[in-house]
């Protein structure tokens, strides 16, 4: 069977590509570039990772990018005093507050003082809410790109049984409400999988598309798999390998050479569907600074 792998990077940067054009035109008709602002609060060497490549993508298309880092003694008042001040800073469209933030600090707290109008995170409840409603929001970053992958790789949604695995909040329930949606480029029938799901494996092998939010490396083997499937695999993890020049390699929750034996399309770790959350906190970026979602 002839098998489509996903290039996630190309087509993130076939929409960064178009993000510059537009940025170059409201700089054109003196607009101000877009901004996006991150908080980070503490050392944590992913987290530091992530904001870096935002940032690095920011400039890519000429979007501004400013980050707040704060050491991890900051306290939970003096984060909401920076929240604070992003929420009235005109020049910001919009920000994120990367997590984990640290245990002495409510995430939820933080998440709830963010102004939703620049929420590019989409983690307010009041966009949480939007997006099921079906009204016009700030899409998660990770699921909005799984969106933008298929329908940019003209795979069909429609009638077709998607089963996602794992549901939180971030990735497995916004997208498994945005595939069942009426809507163009969903319409899925959807079965949300977790660690208390019973037979699993009789559950996935009728999925048209498997999503794999599980969070495992190598979790999704390729007797899990219907003949034909497309899958999306969502999990990144760093494995130590010293035989690597930088001391690791990536992989995701699907065991990659076996499943893309028999599915029909797949996503890569890296190359997947990383570049797309990053492009997609870009569009929300965009969509803030043209008012697009609350004018
Ligand atoms: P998470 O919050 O840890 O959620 C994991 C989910 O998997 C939970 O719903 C859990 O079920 C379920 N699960 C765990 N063990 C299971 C099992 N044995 N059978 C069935 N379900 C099981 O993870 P997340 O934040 O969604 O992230 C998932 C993965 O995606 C991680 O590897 C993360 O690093 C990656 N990720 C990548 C990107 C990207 O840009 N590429 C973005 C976000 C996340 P319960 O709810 O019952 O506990």
């Amino acid at each position: 069977m002839s098998i489509q792998i996903i290039d996630g990077k190309a087509i993130a940067d076939e929409i960064k590509k178009e993000i510059a054009i537009e940025v170059a035109s409201m700089i054109d008709k003196d607009e101000k570039a877009p901004h996006l602002a991150a908080i980070i609060v503490g050392e944590d060497a992913a987290s530091q990772t992530y904001v870096a490549s935002k940032e690095k993508a920011c400039k890519s298309v000429g979007i501004t990018s400013s980050v707040y880092k704060l050491p991890a003694s900051t306290s939970e008042k003096e984060l909401l005093d920076v929240v604070h001040f992003l929420n009235q800073d005109l020049d910001v469209d919009g920000y994120i507050v990367q997590l984990p933030l640290p245990d002495h600090i409510d995430e939820q707290k933080i998440l709830l003082a963010i102004n939703p109008a620049k929420d590019v995170d989409g983690f307010h409840p009041e966009n949480a809410g939007r997006m099921m409603l079906g009204l016009p929001a700030y899409l998660p970053a990770t699921p909005f790109g799984i969106m933008e992958l298929l329908k940019r790789s003209k795979i069909e949604t429609a009638a077709k049984h998607v089963v996602v695995i794992g549901r939180s909040n971030i990735v497995g329930t916004p997208i498994s409400v945005m595939l069942s949606r009426k809507a163009q480029n969903a319409n899925a029938t959807v079965t949300l999988c977790h660690s208390r799901t019973k037979n699993l494996k009789d559950i996935t092998l009728q999925a048209d598309i498997l999503i794999a939010a599980i969070g495992k490396v190598g979790f999704v083997t390729a007797d899990m798999v219907k003949p034909g499937a497309t899958v999306i695999d969502v999990g990144i993890h760093r494995v130590e390998d010293v035989g690597k020049e930088k001391g690791y390699y990536l992989t995701g929750d699907v065991d990659y050479e076996e499943v893309a034996k028999k599915a029909s399309a797949i996503t890569p770790v890296p190359g997947g569907i990383g570049p797309m959350t990053i492009v997609s906190l870009l569009q929300n970026t965009l969509l803030a600074s043209k008012r697009v979602i609350y004018s």
